[in-house]
C-alpha cells in the first residue's frame, strides 16, 4: 500500500536564507572577480557543494586580510560583527550584505540599548555566528546565557536589555527573562525569536502528532534543525533526521507500521532536497 506521505507547512528555507542563497547565486560563474561567502552560506552541504561548482567558495576569518578589489564576499543570514564588517571594508573587496533583515534588527537594537547604558543579555547559544555578530554591537560586552543558570547577581539599579537569538526556543527566552526582573528594576525585553522558526516548529509538531514516522531533513550542525528533531521527537518516538535522500534508512521506512510519514526540513534545505526525499520515500511505496 503506498504511504501517505505529509509535508509540514513552512517546512525548509526561511525568508532570510533564501533571500542570501539568492543574493549569493547572483553571481554563479561569475568571471574577472572572486567570489566568496564568509563561512559556510548556509548549513548545508548540498548547498555548499552546489556553490562551489558554481565558483561560489567559503573563506574563514583568517583569509580576510588576502582579500583584495578583485573578491566579492557575501556576508551570510547570521550577520557579522561591525569589527569584522570594518576589516572586510578595508581590503575593498565588494561586501554582499546578506544579513537577515530580522538579524539586522536585533543590532540596532542592541546599539542603541548599549550606548543607552545597558548591559546587554543575549539568550542564544555563545558559539553561534549569529551570537558572536549581535555581540560585536556592544563591544563584546553581552552576557549570553541559555536559561538564565550564568547571569550574576546585577546590582538592581543597572538597565538589563535582553534580546534572544533568532532561533531560541521561547521557554528559554521566557526564563532568563524572569531570572532578569526578579534581580533588576528596568528592563528592555525584546522578543527577537524570528516568526519563521516559530511557525516552522509549530507545524512540525502539528504533523509529528498524527504520523507514525516523521523525518526531518536538515544539516548535521544546523541548530534550528536539531531543535526540529527535539521536537519532533517529542511528538513522535520514531523521528530519523537525514541530510538528504541518500542517507534515508529505507528499510525501516518501508516497515508495515510505518503507513503515514511526516516531513520537515530545517530553514537551511533547500526545496530540491526535500523533493529529492519526498520522491524517494514515493518510489519505495508504489
Ligand atoms: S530564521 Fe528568521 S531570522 Fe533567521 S535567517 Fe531565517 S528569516 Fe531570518
Amino acid at each position: 500500500m503506498a504511504k501517505e506521505i505529509i509535508l509540514a507547512e513552512n517546512a525548509g528555507f526561511c525568508f532570510g536564507v533564501k533571500r542570501a542563497v539568492d543574493m549569493a547565486t547572483q553571481y554563479y560563474d561569475c568571471e574577472g572577480v572572486r567570489v566568496n561567502t564568509l563561512g559556510p552560506l548556509i548549513h548545508n552541504n548540498d548547498v555548499i557543494n552546489r556553490l562551489a561548482e558554481h565558483g561560489i567558495h567559503a573563506i574563514d576569518q583568517g583569509q580576510i586580510d588576502s582579500l583584495d578589489q578583485n573578491d566579492v564576499v557575501v556576508i551570510r543570514s547570521h550577520g557579522i560583527t561591525p569589527q569584522l564588517h570594518a576589516q572586510i571594508a578595508q581590503t575593498q573587496a565588494r561586501i554582499v550584505d546578506a544579513t537577515c533583515p530580522y538579524v539586522a534588527t536585533i543590532h540596532k537594537k542592541v546599539e542603541r540599548h548599549y550606548r543607552l547604558g545597558y548591559q546587554i543579555v543575549i539568550v542564544g547559544d555563545q558559539s553561534h555566528p549569529e551570537v558572536i555578530g549581535i555581540n560585536g554591537h556592544c563591544d563584546n560586552t553581552a552576557i549570553i546565557t541559555r536559561d538564565g543558570s550564568e547571569l550574576p547577581d546585577f546590582d538592581p539599579d543597572q538597565k538589563i536589555c535582553v534580546v534572544s537569538q533568532t532561533t531560541e526556543r521561547l521557554a528559554n527566552f521566557e526564563r532568563v527573562l524572569a531570572v532578569v526582573k526578579s534581580r533588576c528594576r528596568e528592563v528592555a525585553a525584546f522578543n527577537t525569536i524570528c516568526s519563521a522558526t516559530k511557525t516552522r516548529q509549530e507545524s512540525a509538531a502539528a504533523v509529528a502528532q498524527i504520523v507514525d514516522l516523521m523525518i526531518v531533513i536538515g544539516g548535521k550542525n544546523s541548530s534550528n534543525t536539531k531543535k526540529l528533531v527535539e521536537i519532533s521527537k517529542a511528538n513522535c518516538s520514531n523521528t530519523i533526521f537525514v541530510e538528504n535522500s541518500l542517507e534515508l534508512p529505507l528499510d525501516l521506512i518501508a516497515q508495515e507500521q510505518f503507513q503515514k510519514i511526516g516531513i520537515t526540513a530545517g530553514a537551511s534545505t533547500p526545496d530540491w532536497v526535500i523533493e529529492g526525499v519526498i520522491e524517494q520515500i514515493q518510489s519505495i511505496s508504489s
